[in-house]
């Protein structure tokens, strides 16, 4: 895949659930156009290979373990990227996970899990990096929704809702934040290969006993014009283009980026 080429040389950035998957990409991607990434993630032990993966790669990264969910560790991930790096210019709230099961039976711990982490701890991460940017006059907030922050599926109501309060979230920020040099964006993926969507393949396919590829072609690309799963640096690219002077005009956008699933 042919790379974007941003400079960000200079600027810092934080990524959330950055050990894994579409993060783990958007860290590396970031660090090497230039800039020091934190790795911020609640799985430490995969967030230190994250970041000695892009030391490896001539990069700067460091690590924090974070649950985003807890102000005070959230807290403390930004004032430890500020006191290492001097300052903080991009947002990455990216953590997310996934639990299915129709509203009637769904749980309510889940659904406190999944709208913790991915909309109140969206909220309480960009609360706190804030004032950075504001004190830098420049920034970035880029917020990984979903299509499912567009459109609904069954049996994913807690997703559904937290992706949807997401763009929500993104189009307010955008509103309160332009004045300060900073644009908000959502970015609205469709399926992307990574250990979170690879887990829902062999799920499926246990449960309708069909083989995992039947499932990428049956269910996963059904809907889709583009008749393939995307790749996580293919959103890091988008994340790049957003992060760039090129985009200083696109804000309070909720992007989607999903080979074509929400055109019919
Ligand atoms: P993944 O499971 O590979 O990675 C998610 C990361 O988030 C993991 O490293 C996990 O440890 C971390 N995380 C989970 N809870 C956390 C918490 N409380 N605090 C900090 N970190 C936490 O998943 P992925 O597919 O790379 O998904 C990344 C994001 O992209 C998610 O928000 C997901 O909803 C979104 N997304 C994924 C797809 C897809 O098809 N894979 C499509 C649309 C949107």
């Amino acid at each position: 895949m042919s790379r974007l080429h941003v400079d960000l040389q200079g600027k810092t950035a934080v990524v959330t659930g950055a050990a894994s998957g579409i993060g783990r990409a958007i860290a590396e991607t970031l660090a090497s156009s230039g800039a020091a990434v934190c790795v911020g993630d609640v799985n430490e032990a995969a967030a230190r290979e994250s970041a000695a993966q892009i030391e490896r790669e001539g990069g700067r990264a460091i690590v924090s373990r974070v649950d985003v969910r807890d102000r005070a560790q959230v807290r403390a991930m930004i004032e430890e990227t500020v006191r290492r790096f001097g300052r903080l210019d991009i947002l990455v709230n990216n953590a997310g996970l996934q639990v299915i099961a129709p509203v009637w039976e769904f749980p309510e711990e889940k659904w406190d899990l999944l709208v913790g982490v991915m909309l109140t701890g969206t909220f309480l991460c960009t609360k706190y990096s804030l004032p950075h940017m504001m004190a830098g006059r420049w920034g970035r907030v880029v917020n990984i929704s979903s299509i499912h922050g567009l459109v609904a599926s069954p049996f994913k109501s807690a997703y559904v809702s937290a992706k949807h309060g997401i763009v929500g979230f993104t189009r307010t920020l955008a509103l309160e934040v332009a004045d300060h040099g900073i644009t908000a964006n959502a970015i609205c993926p469709g399926w992307v290969r990574t250990p979170l969507v690879e887990g829902q393949i062999a799920d499926q396919a246990r449960v309708q006993r069909i083989p995992p590829d039947e499932v990428i072609e049956k269910i996963i690309l059904a809907p889709a014009a583009i008749k393939r799963l995307l790749e996580p640096g293919e959103i890091a690219s988008l994340v790049l283009y957003l992060c760039s002077d090129a985009a200083a005009g696109v804000t309070g956008a909720a992007l989607a980026i999903d080979a074509g699933w929400t055109a019919r």
